[in-house]
């Protein structure tokens, strides 16, 4: 009984100074483990007269018990202290300000994209879609501009070795739409263009969109009409239009569209250079050539065609003076855009 005593003791103090929980699952095996200081007496118990037995077999299990609730307790103490310690070195600092969430805006450029195709979808138009990396025929020869012709001076080309070239304008779309589809027939076609050129008002990639009717009873009024309903649902305002004979290959006969400039409603101001009028677009009607290498009929079937920089009408919708700034991804510059 005495020994058992002297154990329960030795246990007591041996468990309340184990430093971690490692040390105490130790001690546990050391008292209570099968061949543990306690357990050992089980096996003497055998040899004990049966009056002594009943006895001696209460003390071996409170003692057990005794050694295990400290270990229990102790167990607890570790874990809550260790806790406590975690606790203390992650301290925060709930003072101090949140880290907040930029919220992006969209490109002024995509925005424009959208809206184009808003507009042009509202009026019946289909969007087309073709390769960035066209041939001479697509681009050129296709459009009424054959070899050693001076249009392909206007235009410079970036070449492959093996001839192929980066579309210079969305026009082969309208070649391979003219081709696919049975007019009567409204597309357009939106994308990257690419010409070598470089300053503030020209980058080597900009987006082009080119529109196409073919129809038996097609005429310039309709052009003008459709450019009038699209170009003041576009800037949101009366805009005054101005057509200006020019000169493209691919029609005939050519116009270059001007509008009323939006900040000094013709007056004469730093944006317009004092003319009063913005360049917007080039139009016309569709060559009778180009309608008939595309396989239509041009005797009976007329077309109405337009080209626009997208670029330069961001530009112009949000004021914007350098070009490149749209291809620079200045967040000072794109968060004006929210
Ligand atoms: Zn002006």
């Amino acid at each position: 009984m005495q020994a058992l005593e002297d154990i329960l003791q030795q246990a007591e103090s041996a468990i309340n100074t184990a430093a971690d929980l490692k040390t105490l699952d130790h001690f546990r095996v050391q008292y209570l483990g099968k061949k543990g200081q306690v357990s050992e007496y089980l096996k003497t118990l055998g040899s004990l007269s049966p009056e002594d037995r009943p006895l001696i077999g209460q003390k071996i299990n409170s003692t057990k018990e005794a050694i295990q609730s400290l270990i229990t307790k102790r167990g607890e103490a570790l874990k809550q202290a260790h806790i406590a310690k975690q606790l203390a070195g992650e301290t925060i600092d709930i003072t101090l300000p949140g880290r907040s969430t930029e919220f992006g805006s969209i490109h002024p450029l995509v925005k424009t994209l959208a809206e184009l195709r808003r507009i042009f979808t509202e009026m019946g138009f289909v969007f087309m879609d073709g390769p960035e990396i066209e041939d001479d025929y697509h681009n050129f020869a296709a459009l009424n501009i054959p070899p050693l012709h001076p249009a392909r001076a206007m235009q410079d080309t970036f070449y492959f070795p093996d001839g192929r070239l980066l579309r210079t304008h969305m026009s082969p779309v309208q070649i391979r739409t003219m081709k696919q589809l049975r007019p009567p027939f409204r597309m357009v076609a939106m994308g990257r263009v690419y010409r070598r050129d470089f300053d503030l008002t020209h980058t080597p990639m900009f987006h082009q969109m080119e529109c196409l009717m073919v129809d038996e009873q097609v005429s310039f009024a309709h052009l003008k009409g459709l450019l009038r309903q699209f170009l003041q649902s576009f800037f949101q305002s009366e805009v005054v239009i101005r057509f200006r004979p020019s000169y493209f290959p691919f029609t005939e006969p050519s116009a270059e569209v001007d509008i009323g400039c939006l900040k000094c409603a013709g007056k004469g101001c730093r944006i317009c250079k004092q003319t009063g009028f913005l360049e917007v677009l080039g139009c016309g009607m569709v060559h009778p050539n180009v309608l008939t290498m595309a396989g239509i009929e041009s005797q009976q079937y007329q077309g109405f065609a337009l080209g626009l920089g997208v670029d330069r009408l961001t530009m112009l919708k949000y004021g914007i003076g350098d070009l490149r700034a749209l291809f620079e991804n200045d967040l000072r510059f794109l968060t004006q855009f929210k």
